[in-house]
């Protein structure tokens, strides 16, 4: 599931999964989380809670920004989704929980998927005596589109 383009079916299978943890673990299912979680999953943008908060408006005119934040904050406390802690002031999330990597350009302040760890030797096994079990790396950079609008 990771690089692949989301289908719709692919989604719908991930909100089903969603309501089925929610009820194993006892957490309410109301329609507003589910479509909080929807959009977070039907998107590799890893949205801020402003960006997923835009998007539920239009359909649930009552929802504010802390409650949108707040169901987030819950799902990450869960388990559910993952966030991306990013050099900037929002963090930003994830339904994807897996261990992966991000590219995060300082420019547009895109945040992109890397699932390739093989070209990435840490090698604190040796220098610290640290056990290795898994890392999240955050690699800032430049993004090729704005690259191109540089040059
Ligand atoms: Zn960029
Ligand atoms: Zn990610």
């Amino acid at each position: 599931m990771s690089m692949e383009i989301k289908t719709q079916r692919w989604v719908e299978q991930q909100v089903q999964w969603f309501i089925g943890l929610c009820k194993e673990t006892g957490m309410k299912v109301t329609p507003q989380r589910v479509a909080i979680y929807r959009e977070l999953a039907a998107t590799d943008e890893h949205p801020s809670a402003e960006a997923i908060f835009n998007k539920i408006k239009t359909y649930f005119p009552n929802v504010s920004l802390t409650t949108v934040y707040r169901t987030l904050e819950t799902f990450e406390g869960r388990g559910v989704i993952s966030v991306v802690n990013t050099l900037y002031n929002a963090a930003r999330w994830d339904a994807k929980t897996e261990q992966h990597n991000h590219l995060v350009c300082v420019s547009c302040k895109k945040v992109e998927d890397l699932y390739d760890d093989t070209s990435v030797n840490l090698e604190l096994d040796n220098k610290k005596g640290f056990r290795v079990l898994g890392y999240n790396l955050l690699i800032n950079g430049i993004c090729k589109e704005c690259q191109e609008m540089r040059s």
